[in-house]
């Protein structure tokens, strides 16, 4: 791709306002055009067809075939099966002019086209602007777009019993069949012309399923296909839900009157945590159901949802569909087709919702917009906030970043006008926000070999006493974060990554938070060899509960983490068990940290609040605020105040005095004024590349030759290459460069055109990571 033509067309993410030719991406269609075919026109019935294979090819996984003499020419987006080398594989048709000057002998012919709804403009259009914003193949991306191919087939339909022509003349009553009173009450149970399963039949007449057959052996009763089973019921938009609360009510009606456009636009929810963003949000969904359009929300956690889903039940009257990696293989086609089908008015999802085929979305909704799990790291690297941006666009559709601590890029975003944004500024009812203190560690330190100040004991211990429940709050999972010899100092770490191995001494076994990598625990040090000298240094949340277990014996406690709420149920359970009561002190990492809503909650304590200032990427500070202030917010959400301790080494910091004056806007404005004048994002645009390989002498000469060939120029700067801070990960050795540029400067051309000009071994890979969110 020529440079002048290209950046022309350079998608580029500016809160999702881009010229109109910005959408027709160049990757995935330009491939007769390019060559400046002549204008006679491909030959009749050619078609192009995009695979979904991660092809780095200039066609980005776009081929050519012919469709048979005879058979209808399939619209553009049917999907269809192709012959590809020696296998079949099921693509999409694809836009675009098919390569006149391929030869007739070269192309195969396609196999036939499957019987679901064609993939739809917007989609489409959706699947190139990722692929080239992220530079990735589009068929990388159309990867995402079909992850149920078996929902593409027909759906299975079970056979069943219907009742014949003699059967019916035999349930009036007609003589001559041979009756028995186990024949008369399946004739009883059985409706004419409604086919039902034989085991229902033989279940309500109380027969064996050997009467059944006896009896279409006579003629009385005939196999039948059975109606698909319509497992979405439609949420009732006018399903009595709370009445709002008067600014509720304001913001609920712009969300409203936003959706009912049917144009696109987005608009930021912003309002303190408990001042009901879900019941505002959950009207604009009502409104999109009244539009007869489908809505998206996006959740960052959806596995932890369980109370999400009980509210939405009570809005509505009914449960939404639900897209996670989760889900039964039976329950995902059946989620990808009703989707399709237009069944589904309301998915929840994780990110990868956005790739679902929705006929006509009308509203995305992406729920604690500011989270970094709507950041996708491998694959195609992308940002699903940014993307449901995007998507909405591409549908005209209404799109609402809802969070009481929004990303420094959608505050930006909203001041300069290109979203709307709307705000709750107090909780609901009669709930005041937590009083947030800091408890300054060099003044009240826990007693040697312990984590919990004595402040922060007495006030648990006041809080338990008053029926209440409270939470410690640490982000991280195990018993201790390193584990060191202290006769020689030597500290354990994974074989395969830069990482200290984390003690899970439940398990009694060595993990690595990065790789998986698990071992015993070692009885001697694995250098020197002494005995029973190997000690644990720092707290994980098992750690904290052994200390609580101690302090607290008659308080009944809970950890919340992944690895003791694996899934959906456990963690559903570990709600209702809260909610009920039955717990006392709950002990968790950030899975307790966002959503919850528990009403006798009324004591959070932070054991280690310096923890994500630690590193000091560009984000950590805005992070960190976040994270805590959402932990903060589980505090006293109900009629009892709540009180937030944080403890602190470091109780200056801006960070935590932010916490405590509860000015998260005035933190944000210094954060934006710390950003600005280095052009650092929001107010620069960033990429990073992460060159990998086993072999680490290949990994350091391609990130060489990958900063010799760094483009310059006006506005562009490039940094590194450098070790990774986690230099080494699951065996790959890591290297790092990152492009920083002017918010003018359109980024994809650069790096397309970068990459272009450095060979790149098989051994070695490249990964581009546009925003980048992690610098790991
Ligand atoms: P947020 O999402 O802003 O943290 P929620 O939507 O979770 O706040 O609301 C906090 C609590 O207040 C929830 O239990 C919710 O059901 C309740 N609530 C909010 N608004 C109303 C309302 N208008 N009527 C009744 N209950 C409400
Ligand atoms: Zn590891």
């Amino acid at each position: 791709m020529e440079e002048a033509e290209s950046s022309a067309k350079e998608p580029s993410f500016d809160g999702g306002l881009f010229g109109e030719g910005l959408v027709s991406a160049p990757a995935a269609t330009g491939k007769g055009k390019r060559r400046g075919a002549a204008p006679k026109g491909p030959p009749a019935r050619r078609i192009r067809v995009l695979l979904p294979l991660p092809l780095d090819t200039p066609s980005g996984g776009a081929y050519d075939y012919r469709v048979p003499n005879g058979a209808p020419l399939p619209e553009i987006g049917s999907f269809v099966a192709v012959p590809l080398g020696g296998r079949e594989m099921l693509g999409v048709v694809w836009d675009g002019e098919p390569d006149p000057e391929l030869a007739e002998g070269r192309l195969r012919d396609i196999i036939g086209v499957l019987p679901a709804p064609p993939m739809r403009p917007a989609l489409r259009r959706f699947v190139e602007w990722v692929a080239a914003y992220t530079l990735s193949p589009p068929g990388a991306v159309l990867r995402m777009a079909m992850s149920v191919p078996s929902a593409l087939e027909p759906p299975g339909q079970q056979a069943g019993w219907k009742l014949s022509a003699a059967g019916e003349a035999a349930q009036g009553g007609a003589p001559g069949y041979r009756m028995t009173p186990q024949r008369r009450r399946v004739l009883d149970v059985m409706e004419p012309g409604e086919p039902r399963a034989g085991a229902d039949i033989a279940d309500e007449a109380e027969v064996s399923t050997g009467v059944l057959r006896g009896m279409a052996d006579q003629g009385l009763i005939e196999p039948a296909l059975l109606p698909r089973p319509r497992s979405f019921t439609r949420p009732d938009p006018e399903h009595p839900g709370p009445s709002l609360a008067e600014e509720q009510e304001e913001a609920a009606a712009v969300l409203r009157e936003s959706v009912a456009k049917r144009a696109f636009g987005v608009t930021l929810l912003a309002g303190v945590t408990g001042s009901g963003k879900t019941e505002v949000y959950l009207d604009a969904v009502a409104e999109c159901l009244r539009q007869g359009r489908q809505a998206l929300v996006l959740l960052p956690e959806i596995a932890l949802s369980s109370q999400w889903l009980d509210r939405f039940k009570a809005r509505f009257g009914c449960a939404p569909a639900i897209w996670h990696s989760e889900l039964s293989g039976r329950l995902r086609r059946a989620t990808w087709r009703a989707v399709a089908d237009g069944e589904a008015a309301v998915l929840v999802g994780a990110r990868s919702a956005l790739f679902l085929p929705f006929p006509d979305l009308g509203l995305i909704i992406v729920d604690e917009e500011h989270e970094t799990a709507f950041k996708q790291e491998d694959g195609v690297i992308y940002h699903a906030r940014d993307m449901a941006v995007v998507r909405a666009r591409m549908a005209e559709a209404t799109c609402v970043l809802v969070s009481a601590t929004p990303s420094l890029e959608t505050l930006t975003n909203a001041e300069q006008g290109r979203y709307a944004a709307v705000n709750l500024p107090r909780r609901h009812g009669s709930a005041g926000l937590p009083e947030v203190t800091v408890l300054d560690l060099r003044k009240v330190p826990p007693e040697r070999g312990r984590f919990i100040a004595p402040p922060l004991i007495e006030a648990i211990n006041e809080t338990l006493a008053r029926g209440e429940q409270a939470m410690l709050f640490l982000n991280r999972r195990g018993y201790a974060p390193m584990t060191l010899c202290r006769t020689c100092g030597h500290r354990i770490r994974c074989p395969n990554c830069t990482a200290w191995l984390v003690e899970h001494r439940a398990q009694r076994r060595l993990q690595c938070h990065h790789c998986g990598h698990a071992e015993p625990i070692p009885q001697h040090c694995p250098e020197c060899g002494a005995e029973g000298s190997l000690t644990a240094i720092g707290p994980g949340v098992e750690r904290v509960q052994e200390e609580a277990a101690i302090l607290f014996p008659d308080a009944r406690r809970l950890v919340m983490a992944s690895d003791t709420i694996p899934g959906p149920a456990a963690a559903a359970e570990a709600a209702r068990q809260i909610a009920d009561r039955e717990v006392d002190l709950l002990i968790g990492t950030q899975i307790v940290a966002k959503g919850w809503h528990f009403a006798h909650l009324t004591l959070v304590g932070v054991v280690d609040a310096d923890l994500g200032l630690a590193g000091g990427d560009l984000r950590a500070a805005e992070r960190t605020v976040q994270l805590l202030h959402q932990v903060s917010g589980r505090a006293g959400r109900a009629e009892s105040p709540g009180r937030v301790m944080l403890q602190s080494w470091n109780p200056d910091h801006p960070v935590m005095q932010a916490l405590v004056s509860g000015d998260l806007p005035a933190f944000m404005a210094e954060e934006a004024e710390a950003r600005r004048p280095g052009g650092w994002p929001p107010f620069g645009r960033l990429a990073a590349l992460i060159v990998s390989s086993e072999d680490e002498r290949a990994a350091d000469r391609v990130a060489r030759d990958l900063g010799l060939a760094a483009p310059g120029g006006d506005g562009v700067q490039v940094l590194g290459p450098a070790p990774a801070p986690l230099a080494m990960l699951r065996g790959r050795h890591r290297r790092r460069l990152l492009l920083k540029a002017r918010r003018d400067v359109a980024v994809q051309p650069l790096l397309r055109e970068w990459l272009s000009r450095v060979e790149v071994p098989n051994a070695v890979r490249v990964q581009v990571d546009v925003d980048p969110v992690s610098f790991l």
